[in-house]
């Protein structure tokens, strides 16, 4: 029997179930609200920082929480497949923007959700998150697992980062832990002005903010901010990608292409797809898997 990366990982429990509930909102921008998150299983969550990512368990219509057939880390994604459709929680990735442990010994963590609207099940609930609201999630019990994505090679000269507003929590998380003295160009790209989020980092980061306008095609604006800027030459660039994934794909031709990036030095992950929900893009993952391997893992 061949053994997948993915049953690898289970065995090793770098995943594990969570339930979190909400303990407060706050505003951060025109699209962004982040949710605030306690529970006391939070204490086993071991989140490896930069881009980590999470599975959230959304209830389907408006059922107060959703119900999981199983949460053992072996079995759960079988049993969460073979249920109705009607039936089923709908899961959703995002990002660990923070975890931290209060002076009152409380463990927190915040997920920055973009409200795109009530009709998509993540955005509608995150809209309408209320302090006590339960939510489920698989999320990292070990610091080092699969989730974290952002792995620069050691002598890793420019960090090049685009990233748009679904995609600014985990750029924001990566920029939080880059050390003084690392060069960065950083393009992102928000739905509105005033979601030009304030970043910390102690990084040499140039950004450049393109705030998206209504009708214009956001691959092309993308690639045409990346083309005017300046980079610097043979310094062993590391690219991190995230975002819409058309854009993500032109951003990535265009630094390999026509910059002569070298392509093992680019990490890039479609967040999600213009026209196409979560399943979709799941159901495509399914595709090329075996049935009850998680494909989570490709998200
Ligand atoms: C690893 C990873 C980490 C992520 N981290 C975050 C995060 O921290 N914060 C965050 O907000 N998102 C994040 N996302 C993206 C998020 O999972 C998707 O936006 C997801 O589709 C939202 O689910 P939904 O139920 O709201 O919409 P869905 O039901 O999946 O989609 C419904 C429709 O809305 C469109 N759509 C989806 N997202 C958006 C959007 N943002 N703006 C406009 N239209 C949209 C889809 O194309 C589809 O047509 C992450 C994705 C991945 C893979």
């Amino acid at each position: 029997m061949t053994t997948t990366a993915s049953e690898a990982d289970r065995a090793a429990a770098h995943f594990r179930f969570f339930t979190m509930e909400v303990l407060r909102t706050r505003r951060l921008g025109h699209s962004f609200l982040r949710v605030t998150f306690g529970g006391e299983s939070l204490a086993d969550f071991r989140s490896g920082g930069f881009d980590q990512s999470l599975s959230l368990f959304l209830p389907v219509g408006d059922a107060e929480h959703a119900e999981l057939p199983s949460t053992d880390e072996d079995t759960w994604f079988g049993a969460w497949r073979a249920m109705p459709d009607e039936e089923r929680p709908v899961m959703r990735s995002y990002t660990v923007r923070d975890q931290r442990r209060t002076d009152a010994g409380v463990d927190e963590v915040d997920i920055d959700f973009v409200l795109h609207g009530d009709a998509s099940p993540a955005s509608r609930w995150a809209g309408r998150a209320v302090t006590g609201r339960r939510i489920a999630a698989i999320g990292p019990a070990v610091a080092q697992n699969k989730s974290v994505r952002f792995q620069p090679p050691a002598g890793t000269g420019t960090f090049l980062m685009y990233a748009d507003e679904t995609a600014l929590p985990a750029a924001a998380a990566i920029l939080d832990r880059l050390p003084a003295g690392t060069a960065v160009k950083a393009w992102f790209e928000v739905p509105h002005a005033d979601d030009r989020l304030t970043l910390h980092t102690a990084a040499d980061a140039d950004i450049t903010w393109i705030v998206r306008e209504k009708g214009t095609a956001r691959a092309d604006r993308v690639v045409e901010a990346v083309r005017a800027t300046e980079l610097p030459a043979a310094d062993a660039p590391y690219a991190w990608l995230a975002g819409e994934a058309g854009t993500v794909r032109a951003v990535r031709r265009h630094l390999v292409q026509e910059r002569s990036v070298d392509r093992r030095a680019v990490r890039f992950t479609g967040y999600w797809r213009l026209g196409a929900t979560e399943e979709q893009l799941l159901a495509e993952a399914y595709a090329g898997q075996a049935p009850n391997e998680d494909p989570t893992s490709a998200l």
